[in-house]
């Protein structure tokens, strides 16, 4: 009985003049993220996106509900039954709808986005309520906590009809921000910070800082099996897995050892950025907060931050650690970010690391190697792993 997916969206539609755009962008990611055979078109309605699904697709609502569940810029979407827009039509199959839902107590909730409609939304529920009524010995109408509502939606040219909506992402589809480069540890933080900005309409380009051969594998692993989660909600991404051994053991024979975390970031920071320009990305972004552990200060943000000119965006930092590890394990992520794996670095951190950093003295430390040489020979052992 269900033939389409109705999709609404709530930012796009504030979006005035760029609104086209948004709605094409949605279009595009919602035909990658449905399985082909499940539908033979995806458009654009007045105000929503509809999918028609196929025979095969009516069949596999729970397999399309998962994949709708990946597509940032839904706001909320409904398995629906279409028809013609008109009464005779509207009631009919409101009446066959209804007929196959579990419940005796049952309302009519209609929206008219064709206000040339004959009647108003209030006249519609009436109308298509007493038919049901009429024809359905046993139902009752209930205007507050009925079991069953029934949604109509009349537009110019078709009418829908459905009785559960499902929440969405929200969000904004993901692409329309443009590209972002996300430093990516093993950890929990920095995946659900890539989340976010996906969220926000960027694409994210990974990047994993590993210190293979002097460590085991597995970071690299955990960092793989992470994008292969976030993948699924941007379509295609790349992994840039970079040696960082080489740079570490510089900064360890030549710098004192409170500078050293900083001193790493600020290397990564820089090879993150060259991996921005070479992808067109136009930001960097990070899993630190404010004060959740002794290094992330606004005296070392400043430091790190300074050893790069594209905008770094830390959108972790208005939470607390507690609601991070839940949206965490919503995303998907937590359970492998908790495996144990040798954090690069981890190793050789001094006990009590910088925490204000004076970004001269930093910057005086950083003249004793020579890290645009460095820079430019771990360029060259960069690994790319593509995910489709
Ligand atoms: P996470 O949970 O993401 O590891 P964290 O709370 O452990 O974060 P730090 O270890 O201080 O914080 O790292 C801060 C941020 O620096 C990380 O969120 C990540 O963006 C980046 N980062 C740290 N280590 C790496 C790495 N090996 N590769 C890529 N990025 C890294
Ligand atoms: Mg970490």
């Amino acid at each position: 009985m269900v033939d389409v997916v109705v999709c609404h969206y709530h930012e796009i539609g504030l979006k005035g003049k760029n609104r086209d755009f948004f709605e094409r962008k949605l279009v595009e990611n919602i035909k990658k993220a449905v399985a082909p055979e499940f539908f033979e078109w995806v458009k654009k309605f007045p105000g929503r996106i509809v999918i028609s699904l196929t025979e095969k697709g009516s069949k596999n609502l729970p397999k399309i509900k998962k994949s709708l569940n990946y597509v940032f810029g839904i706001s909320y979407f409904a398995f629906a039954l279409s028809c013609s827009p008109q009464v005779s039509e509207i009631k009919k199959s409101a009446l066959g709808f209804i007929k196959i839902k579990k419940g005796k107590t049952f309302k009519i909730e209609t929206k008219r986005s064709n206000k040339k409609f004959p009647y108003s939304s209030q006249k519609i529920n009436e109308i298509v309520g007493e038919y049901v009524l009429k024809h359905l010995k046993g139902k009752k109408v209930k205007l507050e906590n009925p079991k069953i509502t029934c949604f109509i939606e009349i537009l110019p040219k078709i009418a829908f009809l459905y009785t559960e909506k499902i929440k969405g992402l929200g969000g904004l589809p993901v692409t329309t921000a443009g590209k972002v480069v996300s430093l990516l540890s093993g950890g929990i933080d920095s995946p659900v910070a890539s989340f976010l900005l996906q969220k926000r309409g960027a694409k994210v380009v990974f990047v994993h800082f590993h210190a293979y051969p002097y460590t085991n594998k597995a970071s690299i692993e955990k960092a793989k099996e992470i994008v292969e989660i976030l993948n699924k909600y941007q379509f295609g991404s790349k992994l840039y897995l970079v040696p960082f051994a080489e740079i570490q053991k510089e900064i360890l024979l030549k710098t004192q050892a409170k500078f050293r975390v900083i001193l790493y970031r600020r290397a990564m920071f820089k090879i993150a950025q060259f991996i921005a320009k070479k992808e067109n990305a136009k930001g960097l972004v990070s899993g630190e907060s404010l004060g959740q552990v002794a290094s992330q200060t606004l005296e070392n943000i400043l430091a790190i931050d300074e050893a790069v000119s594209l905008p770094v965006f830390r959108p972790l930092v208005g939470m607390n650690k507690e609601e991070i590890i839940n949206l965490a394990k919503e995303i998907g992520t937590y359970d492998i970010s908790i495996l144990p794996h040798e954090d690069c670095c981890a190793r050789f951190i001094p006990k009590h690391p910088e925490t204000k950093a004076d970004l001269k003295k930093i910057k005086q430390e950083e003249k004793k190697f020579n890290l645009r040489n460095l820079i430019q020979k771990t360029q060259k052992r960069v690994e790319i792993v593509v995910f489709k």
